[in-house]
């Protein structure tokens, strides 16, 4: 659990138990008892909202759906406990309640249900099996509403707690469905198809050129679903390009996605893909784009850091800033980029789209792009702190990494010339300490790929460079915006 999570939980904790608690005649049982009930079912309808991709909450917020899923995680540990309270104390009250009506049966049915939902989600589980934890997830949520709803209709016809719950889940379905008509091929000549290319052991590329109505924001993601490969599943991927339109049009928009493998659908694309000799052809649903990445334009130095497939959130954030500063909209003077790379050969993953962005760099501007190469540096004797994709490779793995790296084509000179290529792991705190001391304004810094790189970042921004200290001396106020693909 986050710290952040945890201080949630704390304060949302306590003022659901003040407010089940208080002016209860001295805590009287029959006062509490129906009232953490009323509080447990009230909080349901919130609770479904803050789990769905499309809700008001976010609308209004601004807030995307990958964040607002710590807050249903907050409620549905908050409402486990009222539901608890709710229960045992009516057991207190009236100890064969439950066995003698059907409807105080289905409140057990429903807090039991509930209870278990909440244990099986916990993060080891879903990290591990994600698609299991998803299908007993939803079963045991709508069997726990069906329940809910059949308790509060015996108990004094409230179900209408209840019911508003499935009306906000009919909407985000709806909407989702909406998007996925619209995206996948209604009006474009590409249909529904897209490439998928194997582009390492563990990598692979798929890219769409189809009608994207309203284009994307750099660093916002889409839910991928390859019908083909695998039904019912859809996954979570950034875009890693800016939504331009297609060479010679003003209707399609080529997106491009790069996808690390891991044991699922992905591990199944990059074996379609290798099975037709590398590049495939495979039926691809869009839904998107979500994501709220925050605004960097009023910063005066942006810093973008990736390792790995991370590139795929900072490369088209670094673009996106560039065309934003070429037309007067963003106040950087200065953005550096840097991307941790097993093998040099990875910069032309992205070949075309760091062309894109180098091209567009505005006079007047600093821009410093520099890949480093952690393959050819020094052996890294601390894998906790490997900075690129590896931090789950082994030697086997590796060595399948090294043939394929060996058989890609050279990276295009045009990327080289924008690009610094040093050998080795780049020192992180060394270079945001020299971006903060240079700026003459506020600083942001971008952040994605491996754990490990993130955990350098944000140990190199608690220095005293960037401290609170430093900032009331003068220093610019950082920013720091981490991207981990996680939920
Ligand atoms: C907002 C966001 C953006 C992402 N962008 C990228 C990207 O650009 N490139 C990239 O390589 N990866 C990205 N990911 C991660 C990617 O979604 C997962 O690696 C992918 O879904 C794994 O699929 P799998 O079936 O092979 O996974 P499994 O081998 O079954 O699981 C591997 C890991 O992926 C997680 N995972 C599995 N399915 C999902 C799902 N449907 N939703 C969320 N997490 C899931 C699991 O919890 C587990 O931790 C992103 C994730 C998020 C949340």
């Amino acid at each position: 659990m986050y710290l952040l999570e945890a201080l949630l939980t704390a304060l949302y904790l306590m003022a659901m138990l003040l407010w089940t608690f208080c002016n209860t005649a001295d805590l009287t049982i029959k006062a509490y008892a129906n009232r953490a009930g009323h509080i447990a079912a009230a909080q349901t309808p919130l609770l479904v909202a803050l789990a769905t991709k499309n809700n008001v909450i976010g609308w209004f917020t601004g807030l995307g759906h990958e964040k607002l899923i710590l807050l249903h995680r907050v409620v549905s540990r908050v409402l486990l406990l009222e539901i608890w309270i709710h229960g045992a104390s009516r057991f207190k009250i009236n100890p064969t309640g439950a066995i003698n009506s059907l409807w105080r049966k289905e409140g057990l049915a429903a807090g039991v249900i509930y209870g278990v939902l909440v244990f099986v989600t916990i993060a080891p589980v879903r990290r591990r099996f994600y698609e299991t934890f998803f299908v007993i997830h939803t079963v045991l949520a709508f069997s726990y509403l069906v329940l809910a709803i059949l308790h509060l209709r015996g108990a004094d016809e409230m179900s209408y707690y209840i019911w508003p719950c499935f009306v906000i889940w009919g909407v985000d379905r709806g909407c989702r469905y909406l998007r996925y008509a619209l995206l996948s091929g209604v009006a474009s000549s590409a249909g529904t198809s897209a490439t998928v290319e194997v582009l390492n052991h563990d990598t692979v590329r798929v890219s769409t050129t189809r009608r994207i109505p309203l284009g994307w924001r750099a660093g916002q993601h889409m839910f991928l679903r390859f019908p083909t490969l695998g039904a019912l599943e859809s996954h979570p991927f950034t875009v890693a390009n800016v939504a331009a339109y297609a060479e010679g049009g003003r209707r399609e928009r080529k997106a491009v996605w790069i996808v690390r493998t891991r044991a699922g659908l992905t591990q199944r694309l990059k074996a379609h893909a290798e099975d037709k000799g590398g590049v495939a052809t495979v039926p691809l649903l869009l839904d998107g784009p979500y994501g709220a990445p925050p605004d960097i334009t009023p910063y005066s130095t942006c810093v973008f850091v990736a390792g790995g497939s991370g590139v795929t959130y900072t490369l088209p954030r670094f673009h996106e800033l560039l065309l934003q500063v070429a037309a007067g909209q963003a106040c950087a003077r200065r953005v550096v980029f840097v991307w941790a790379v097993r093998h040099q050969s990875h910069l032309s993953w992205v070949a075309d789209e760091l062309s894109a962005a180098l091209a567009v760099a505005p006079a007047g501007v600093e821009v410093s792009v520099a890949a480093y190469v952690t393959s050819d540096g020094p052996v890294d004797s601390d894998p906790q702190h490997t900075l690129d994709d590896d931090d789950d490779d082994d030697s086997t793995d590796a060595e399948k990494g090294a043939a394929y790296d060996e058989k890609l084509p050279p990276t295009p000179a045009s990327v080289l010339r924008g690009v610094d290529v040093i050998a080795g792991r780049p020192d992180v705190r060394k270079i945001l300490e020299d971006a903060v001391s240079r700026s003459a304004g506020p600083v942001s810094v971008d952040a994605s790929g491996p754990t490990a790189l993130a955990a350098s970042v944000r140990e190199a921004l608690s220095s005293s460079f960037a401290s609170p200290l430093a900032v009331l001396k003068g220093a610019p106020t950082v920013q720091l915006n981490v991207e981990d693909f996680s939920m």
